[in-house]
């Protein structure tokens, strides 16, 4: 369902008439392309307070010239030194004279310190904390398509999969978001051009929508996709599997050996889990019988569970391998009719953060989610208009996402780079209005 919203506020007459209504104002977002590979502009590079982040040369390897002229494409303001209100004003004073000329489309990256390394100093938590509200109100101001977002990180090289993410057009639709980085860097050299070359990335419900998307995103990054979906889909997942040069596994994933079949199917194992598979199966709770719980609950956590459980175990997800499962905004800010939808995508942010730091240490795996938004697909186009149009506009780029803004997120947590960024929930959102 195109947005003809966007479309005439992209027109002049469209643009007049809109802002004299005080209507939101989405700006047409720059994606990844193969032509537009980055974005087009300098890199600024800001501090605020003595830092002992070695960040010049991961920044020069993001491809943006550092030549500090007007209008960049992306400010990287380092405010780890960042310990008391004083030098929290070097925030303001580093990005008030500069925000103005960052590019449509542009990025602005906060880069502040762990939390937990000021747990016993009550002054730099207080100032490490304010940068969240900084960060999440300035992306809810700053218009134009650009994006804010705020990197708690100790080593500038573990963050570099993810600067290159933030600093690039794959996260368009990536704002207000916190994102902690750890501190182990990727170990021998990365191939960033064709990262997952030689790699083996499932992902089920992969035969349309976001599912879909990933399969694509992931097969550009030089994988060998597996898109799983249930047998009543098999003929889509074909089609997808076979423009890709992947296979197509036809599988319900509810089944209570889908964990096994999976293993037997792949028995060289596998480096990218997608657990994408999900259901809507929306009633206020007064209505909604035990069915639609179950059912809801079943494909969209339960399975996620057991099928997580079952390949762990199995040893079935090789060493270095990457495991990202679908949140959603609805599990984090809760929506009338769906909880039971609530329920599940909040337990998959829950089964995250705990099974993170076990699955890393036990098998070196991480385990992240994605939360979409309101996002472009089949489900959403099935929303009545008004509520359609609301959840489009409600975030603060007044639109809706694309699947290939989940698939981009997904691309850069399932990046053999992106071993530090663990037990992380991060929304494909737009910065929605709803929830935190
Ligand atoms: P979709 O309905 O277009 O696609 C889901 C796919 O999953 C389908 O191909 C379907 O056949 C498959 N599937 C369903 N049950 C399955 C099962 N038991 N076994 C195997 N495959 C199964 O949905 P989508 O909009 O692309 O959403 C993908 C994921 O993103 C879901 O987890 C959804 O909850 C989540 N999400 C979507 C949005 C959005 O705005 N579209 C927002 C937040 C979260």
């Amino acid at each position: 369902m195109a947005d003809r919203y966007l479309s005439f506020t992209a027109t002049a007459p469209g643009r007049f008439l809109t802002r004299r209504l005080g209507l939101p104002q989405p700006a047409a977002l720059r994606r990844w392309s193969p032509e537009h590979p980055s974005l087009t502009g300098s890199l600024l590079h800001l501090t605020a307070g003595t830092t002992a982040l070695d960040l010049a040369p991961v920044l020069a390897r993001t491809g943006l010239p550092l030549d500090g002229s007007a209008d960049p494409a992306a400010v990287v303001l380092d405010a780890t030194g960042v310990r008391d209100v004083e030098t929290l004003a070097e925030v303001h004073a580093a990005l008030h004279p500069v925000v103005r000329s960052v590019a449509a489309s542009g990025r602005v990256v906060v880069l502040g310190s762990p939390l937990d390394a000021a747990a016993d100093d009550h002054h730099r938590a207080a100032v490490q904390q304010a940068l969240e509200g900084f960060v999440r109100s300035l992306g809810k101001e700053i218009g134009r398509g650009r994006t804010v977002n705020l990197v708690r990180l100790t080593d500038a090289s573990a963050a570099e999969s993810t600067l290159r993410f933030l600093l690039s057009p794959r996260s368009a639709y990536v704002s207000g978001q916190v994102i902690g980085v750890g501190a182990e860097g990727p170990e021998g050299t990365v191939d960033w051009a064709l990262p997952l070359a030689g790699r083996t990335a499932l992902v089920t419900g992969g035969a349309r929508g976001i599912g879909e998307a990933v399969a694509e995103t992931l097969a550009r990054d030089g994988a060998h996709v597996v898109v799983l979906d249930i047998p009543q889909a098999e003929a889509d997942a074909r089609r997808v599997a076979e423009r890709l040069c992947g296979s197509a596994l036809a599988l319900d994933i509810t089944a209570a050996d889908a964990g096994e079949r999976i293993a037997a199917e792949l028995p060289d194992g596998i480096d990218v889990l997608i657990h994408n598979a999900g259901i809507t199966r929306d009633r206020r709770l007064v209505n909604m019988p035990a069915e639609r719980w179950g059912s809801v609950l079943d494909v969209n956590l339960a399975s996620v569970l057991r099928t997580t459980d079952a390949l762990l175990a199995k040893g079935a997800l090789r060493t270095g391998g990457r495991i990202v499962a679908t949140a959603s905004i609805a599990g984090l800010a809760g929506n009338a009719g769906q909880t039971n939808y609530g329920a599940s995508k909040a337990g998959i942010a829950g089964l995250v953060r705990s099974l993170a730091p076990r699955a890393l240490a036990g098998h070196g795996v991480t385990v992240n989610a994605v939360a979409p938004g309101f996002i472009e697909t089949k489900m959403t186009a099935a929303v009545p208009l008004f509520i359609r149009e609301a959840g489009r506009r409600m975030n603060s780029l007044a639109q809706g996402g694309l699947p290939v803004d989940v698939a981009e997120t997904t691309a850069w947590l399932a990046h053999p780079a992106s071993g530090a960024v663990n037990g992380q929930v991060v929304r494909v959102c737009g910065q929605s209005l709803l929830g935190a």
